[in-house]
């Protein structure tokens, strides 16, 4: 039992790739997939989350650091903009990270380490949806009473076109 106890180093995980490994097993590229479970909140609609999260990410050593290009899948649950109902959608969005020891770095090399979280949360807020729905061509809510029009015209819409009618004469 015992040895399995480790202690003072982490264990690479997550996002994160061990580049100087890479190098020394003689190869300059790498696909890798992980699984992504974000800490804190990456999106910009009220109330949704982020489901189940994809990292996949080819990393292709280069001078003085690694080049990480791949792509990010990700489902959002959340409430349907149109009706308020539950909804959930996936995203997929393509980055590239360049990770170096210079100053001037986008993202920096950590005794041999890259990580990609950074990046993956950068691009996750930016492409943050800002609607998703339940179906595509989800009715909505009636502006004036409420009633969900998936479940069938309400009483405003006679209403209305008599009135735009009656106005168009005019
Ligand atoms: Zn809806
Ligand atoms: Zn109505």
């Amino acid at each position: 039992m015992g040895d399995m106890q480790q202690t003072g180093k982490a264990a690479p995980c997550c996002l994160q790739i061990d580049i100087n490994k890479l190098g020394s097993s003689g190869k300059t590229e790498e696909n890798f997939t992980f699984p992504f479970v974000p800490e804190r909140q990456l999106l910009s609609l009220p109330s949704a989350t982020i489901g189940k999260a994809t990292v996949s990410v080819t990393v292709r050593l280069v001078k003085g650091g690694a080049v990480a290009e791949g792509k990010v899948t990700y489902t959002v649950n959340g409430e349907c903009s149109r009706c308020l109902k539950p909804a959930s959608a996936t995203f997929t969005e393509e980055f590239t990270a360049s990770f170096g020891t210079a100053k001037d770095a986008e993202y920096p090399v950590r005794a041999g380490i890259i990580d990609l979280t950074a990046a993956v949360e950068e691009l996750i807020v930016t492409a943050s949806p800002q609607v998703i729905y339940c179906r595509e061509d989800c009715k909505g809510l009636c502006p004036d009473c409420g009633a969900d029009l998936n479940a069938g015209e309400c009483n405003c819409k006679n209403f209305r076109e008599v009135n735009q009618n009656g106005s168009s004469q005019g």
